[in-house]
């Protein structure tokens, strides 16, 4: 197995279905070494998603890590979303950094990880049907996270898609759409994160690539940035969802190398 970490994990802690133990359970079953949990960090403004408490959340953390010793080494981690930053940064072996929502002038949160219909009331309402003004706003988010938070990891750096696998609402190959994706991963790049690999499209059958696009993965081997591969599992059943097929298309893109974690830090291991 290439593959032996996986850090883009949720449990019924935040919005999973399955619980960290049957998680767990199932990675050893995959015969990971290092699994991560990194549930949505504490965000007042959308609790069915989030963790309700950070306490108790690394608390639990603490007690995996000890139940499962020798077994597998359990990583401490969190998916944080810009608007939702964790309160105990120290206490964490790594950070995601993410983008869910958009803010708008008077304060309310517009989630860009929804539905189509969300995300069209958003374009409606909030910016008067100018699709590039929202994705404008979604990118600046995305750097926003990475120069302001520092993130270790940089989570699906392209999840504004999510809701465009019929191409929707806009075009990936139109030459506006690529100039502000690709001036967002070079900025982000520059904080030297490691880039995920999200294959959370392609257990979800959204029609789309993973998360980043491959004319974006493209940019970031040109850029230098290390990947790792993860699929942002909320159920057993996506804890290994689309590894094989991405390994072969970072391979295919021309990657040599990926980031593993093992036993509190990043590693690289030839592809
Ligand atoms: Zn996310
Ligand atoms: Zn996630």
């Amino acid at each position: 197995m290439i593959v032996t970490s996986t850090l883009h994990n949720h449990c019924d802690m935040c919005d999973g279905r399955c619980s960290a133990e049957e998680m767990i359970e199932a990675a050893i079953s995959a015969g990971f070494t290092d699994f991560g949990l990194s549930c949505h960090s504490y965000a007042p403004f959308d609790l069915d998603y989030s963790i309700k408490d950070e306490a108790t959340y690394l608390h639990k953390l603490a007690e995996l890590r000890k139940k499962y010793e020798g077994r597998i080494r359990i990583a401490y981690g969190a998916e944080q979303d810009l608007f939702a930053p964790v309160r105990y940064r120290d206490a964490y072996d790594y950070i995601i950094g993410s983008v869910h929502y958009l803010r708008d002038n008077y304060g309310n949160y517009h989630t860009i990880d929804g539905s189509l219909a969300d995300i069209m009331h958003t374009l409606d309402k909030v910016f008067a049907g100018d699709t590039m003004a929202l994705i404008a706003d979604y990118y600046g988010n995305v750097v926003r996270v990475a120069e302001e938070q520092r993130p270790d990891i940089i989570g699906h750096f392209d999840v504004i898609k999510k809701t465009n696998g019929g191409n929707d609402w806009f075009s990936e190959d139109d030459p506006a759409y690529r100039k502000l994706a690709i001036e967002a991963i070079r900025r982000t790049a520059k904080i030297g994160a490691v880039f995920e690999v999200n294959t959370s499209p392609l257990f979800k059958k959204l029609d789309l690539d993973v998360y980043p696009s491959p004319f974006l993965l493209k940019e970031l081997l040109s850029l230098g940035a290390n990947v790792m591969i993860n699929t942002d599992a909320h159920c057993t059943e996506q804890l290994v969802y689309g590894v094989d097929q991405t390994i072969e298309l970072l391979r295919d893109i021309g990657f040599r190398q990926i980031m593993l974690w093992s036993d509190g830090k990043f590693i690289k291991r030839d592809l």
